[in-house]
């Protein structure tokens, strides 16, 4: 797989005994379906050790701004959502494998922002209803079979939830 920010080839590394891709060219780290799987278990190091990793690889000049595509569909543009009450953090979401991308920083940010269990609670709450509201996913829903899509993206939305607990446990 390949950075998309930048195109360079994506670093497997092993955090807590779970591989996560990281782009040593801009602090960027994907995070596939199955890997969010295992991070549900609140292990709190992990998010940890990653974050003061990928802070090491401080990216050159990146438009943040600029749509990108999943590193692991390709073709498909991942969708960007804002994952704050104060729409102060947004991520990258594949709505094709369900796959986040967090670019320099995010990771560290979605850290510190929500100290409490109810920041956290909030902040999943306004997420899920935020990609469920968003024009953007409206349309993708009008393109595949409802019920299906439907399911499948409650079960990403509840991955990115359990993603947020793990790193603020
Ligand atoms: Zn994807």
């Amino acid at each position: 797989m390949r950075c998309p920010r930048t195109g360079t080839p994506l670093k497997a590394v092993k955090v807590g005994g779970i591989t996560v891709d990281i782009s040593t060219a801009c602090g960027g780290v994907f995070f596939d379906h199955l890997e969010l799987q295992h991070f549900d278990e609140k292990h709190e190091q992990r998010g940890q050790v990653l974050a003061d990793h990928l802070k090491q690889f401080i990216p050159m000049k990146i438009d943040l701004s600029q749509r990108i595509r999943c590193p692991k569909c390709i073709k498909i543009t991942m969708q960007r959502h804002f994952y704050s009450p104060k729409n102060i953090i947004e991520i990258d979401e594949c709505p094709g494998c369900g796959g986040l991308w967090l670019d320099y920083g995010e990771l560290e940010k979605i850290r510190t922002l929500f100290p409490t269990k109810a920041d956290r609670d909030n902040a999943a709450k306004e997420f899920e209803e935020n990609i469920l509201h968003s024009s953007e996913y409206r349309d993708h829903m009008q393109h595949l079979e409802a019920k299906e899509a439907m399911a499948k993206r409650i079960k990403n939305i509840k991955q990115v939830n359990s993603f947020l607990y793990l790193f603020n446990p």
